[in-house]
């Protein structure tokens, strides 16, 4: 079933696009009260959704937020419900790849970056892809060979805050990897993986197993969760059961 969308005070709207739906793998998956230490979470497998956003502004510019989890030969292969969905969520959405003008990578994790390149090939061929310059100088191994090296053409490299096309900014958002970024469109705030499950809205500081640098990534939970709290945001999460959380 696909999420509805949403539409923003300034006429922007966003669609949740489902890549997928499962728990994580056994290459990687803990039981919940590990993964989120402190939290009390039940004893049951954590069923993550994998989500992307669709962002078409008023002058109908298409702006695509990660790009998910990739084809079956996905670098998160071993532990993600590959392949992704994205073609056709998107097709359901009305839009080719070749359509989208600005692809946002909040970060290099497999699961947001890895349907970029397909057979070695920028699959949105006709866009800039944003990424933070930590990230990119943090990229290794297959995220870096696979998916920023053919798009190396493409990129379009931020440091720090920016206004990355009409409207839509990138904000820096360091700690679960170093150049983790959100993306935000009017009220909405593309999140990424700054909170990674609804526990962590109650409580920032409950850590994920998985973020790069905990201390780090606890701050900056909290305190852009507290500014965006302030502004009562709508979040646009990548890993929650439902896409939108209203603050
Ligand atoms: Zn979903
Ligand atoms: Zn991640």
């Amino acid at each position: 079933m696909p999420h509805p969308p949403i539409s923003t005070t300034s006429g922007v709207e966003v669609t949740p696009l489902c890549d997928a739906v499962g728990p994580m793998g056994p290459s990687i998956a803990r039981p919940p009260a590990e993964l989120f230490p402190g939290s009390g979470l039940p004893d049951e497998p954590w069923v993550l959704h994998f989500h992307c956003y669709l962002i078409r502004d008023a002058a109908g510019r298409l702006t695509l937020v990660d790009t998910g989890i990739g084809a079956a030969d996905s670098p998160v292969s071993s532990w993600a419900p590959v392949p992704g969905m994205l073609h056709g969520e998107l097709a359901a959405a009305g839009v080719t790849p070749g359509e989208i003008d600005t692809v946002i990578l909040t970060h290099l994790h497999g699961d947001h970056a890895s349907g970029t390149v397909s057979d070695g090939r920028p699959v949105f061929e006709n866009a800039r892809h944003v990424l933070q310059r930590a990230e990119l100088d943090a990229a290794r191994g297959r995220m870096l060979d696979e998916i920023v090296t053919p798009l190396k053409a493409q990129l379009h490299v931020v440091d720090g805050d920016a206004e990355v096309a009409p409207g839509i900014h990138v904000h820096a958002t360091p700690g679960h990897t170093p150049g983790h970024q959100i993306a935000r469109a009017g009220e909405l705030a593309m999140t990424g993986d700054l909170v990674l499950h609804p526990v962590q809205l109650a409580d920032p500081a409950i850590r994920y197993l998985y973020d790069e640098d905990q201390e780090t990534a606890a701050r900056t939970r909290a305190e852009m969760l507290a500014e965006l709290r302030a502004e009562r945001a709508i979040l646009a999460t990548a890993h929650f059961s439902e896409p939108f959380h209203r603050l």
